[in-house]
């Protein structure tokens, strides 16, 4: 059965912000349709045995969203929280994400429902292995390529790729991205999304008049987003006055050290303990004043209950899917400028680009090219939603869906509906 607006939340939510658009662009009902029903969903068992031998199975996700612009893209979540909701509108949202940096791709998601802090690495590997096996007649490089997300690392990545070489009996390394370096990877992968995070915040910030020496920032979440944003803005001379993970958030007003907090973060595999700032609470450092705010843990963040409260300038969707419909009208009535999730946290899926071009080419750049090409793709495409902005006097939101469902419904059009 096809998941629709109606039974979900997630994904209702993601399909509000399209009807939005849809309605500026004037879109018709059946192209409409169209979108906002995934190509194909995927639901498998992923039986796996224990350390201690006994046998466990967890369900695994694959949902293909659309292939007008070229195969689908996105990664894989290990969450307790996964769902076939959560994974579909993972999937919508990476439609419209490559869609917004004009990238050759489709959009596609994947996940296990799965604990990854009660499994050993041993057992990662097996469920892994598992999942990319059931997967391999639906993915490669030309029809489906996967990448990280929440829990899942470079290691993981290079596990799947492995098992997917196995089965077609070809080493193909295009067939996801976020691999390690050493067997095909791309250099400034691993920092991509955190980098490109801060490329369109320190853009909009010169826009709003906010320097980057006086600038203060909150971010939430310290995994692969939040951690390279901390890092980055710190290089750039911004005051990160409070960070946070899932065990804990530490408010310093004078500034948090950085490279402090990665060391910690680093040796102990999360921020517990960390003396580096004040301890509060998890919803405390969402309503710290503040010019940047940075969500780069989960959905839902950001809701009507916490919106009125929100006293930052700018918010950087890092995260995907952090800001609800109701809480995002809170934000416009408020003044808030949002730069969206599928703009904003781009930048890991365009250097995933990078790295399946250089992939398919087996040449290899080096980490200054890559950097340079994603700052192009990055600002040349949000100065576009900028002048969308300007001449619609929309937000930046808006803005984004309106250029990526633009870009996607030509190609659709251009191809022709195969019905
Ligand atoms: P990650 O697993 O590396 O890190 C997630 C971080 O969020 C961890 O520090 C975790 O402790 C923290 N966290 C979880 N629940 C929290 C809570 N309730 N309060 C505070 N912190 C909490 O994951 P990631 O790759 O950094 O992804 C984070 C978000 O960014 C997700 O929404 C993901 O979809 C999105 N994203 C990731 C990438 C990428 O390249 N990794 C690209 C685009 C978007």
């Amino acid at each position: 059965m096809t998941t629709t607006a109606r039974d979900v939340s997630v994904f209702g939510d993601a399909i509000t912000y399209f009807n939005e658009a849809a309605d500026l662009l004037g879109l018709d009902a059946g192209m409409r349709a169209i979108l906002t029903h995934p190509s194909r969903q995927i639901i498998f068992s992923i039986p796996f045995q224990r350390d201690t031998g006994e046998f466990e199975v967890y369900t695994g996700y694959r949902v293909q969203y659309n292939f007008a612009r070229g195969p689908a893209k996105g990664g894989i979540r290990y969450h307790p929280g996964v769902t076939l909701d959560e994974v579909t509108a993972l999937a919508f949202w990476m439609t419209w994400k490559c869609a917004v940096v004009d990238l050759p791709f489709g959009g596609g998601k994947g996940g296990v429902t799965c604990d990854p802090a009660t499994l050993s690495q041993n057992e990662i590997e097996r469920i892994t292995r598992r999942y990319a096996a059931e997967l391999v007649e639906v993915v490669g490089p030309d029809k489906d390529v996967p990448a990280p997300d929440v829990n899942t690392t470079p290691q993981i990545m290079a596990w799947f790729m492995d098992t997917y070489s196995m089965h077609v009996r070809q080493n193909t390394p295009g067939v996801v991205t976020g691999k390690p370096i050493e067997i095909g990877g791309s250099r400034g992968r691993t920092e991509a999304t955190g980098r490109g995070v801060t490329i369109c915040a320190l853009d909009q910030m010169e826009k709003m008049g906010l320097k980057p020496e006086t600038a203060r920032i909150v971010i939430q979440g310290f995994g692969n987003v939040g951690l390279y944003a901390a890092k980055l803005f710190a290089e750039r001379g911004c005051t990160i006055i409070g960070i946070s993970d899932v065990t804990g958030a530490y408010h310093n007003p004078k500034g948090i050290d950085i490279p402090a907090a990665i060391a910690y973060s680093g040796k102990h595999h999360n921020l517990a303990g960390f003396t580096g700032g004040e301890k509060i609470s998890n919803a405390e450092l969402l309503t710290l004043e503040c010019d940047v705010l940075v969500p780069a843990a989960l959905e839902k963040v950001f809701t009507a209950e916490n919106a009125t409260q929100i006293r930052a300038k700018l918010i950087v969707e890092g995260a995907n899917g952090p800001t609800t419909p109701e809480a995002d009208r809170i934000f416009r009535e408020k003044g808030i400028i949002v730069i969206p999730d599928i703009m904003a946290n781009a930048g890991g899926v365009t250097v995933s680009y990078f790295e399946w071009a250089q992939d398919r080419m087996g040449y290899f750049w080096k980490e200054k090219e890559v950097n340079e090409r994603l700052q192009e793709t990055l600002l040349d495409n949000l100065h576009e939603l900028q002048a969308i902005v300007a001449e619609r006097k929309t937000t930046l939101r808006t803005a984004a869906y309106m250029l990526a469902i633009d870009r996607v419904v030509k190609a659709l059009r251009l191809r022709g509906v195969y019905a």
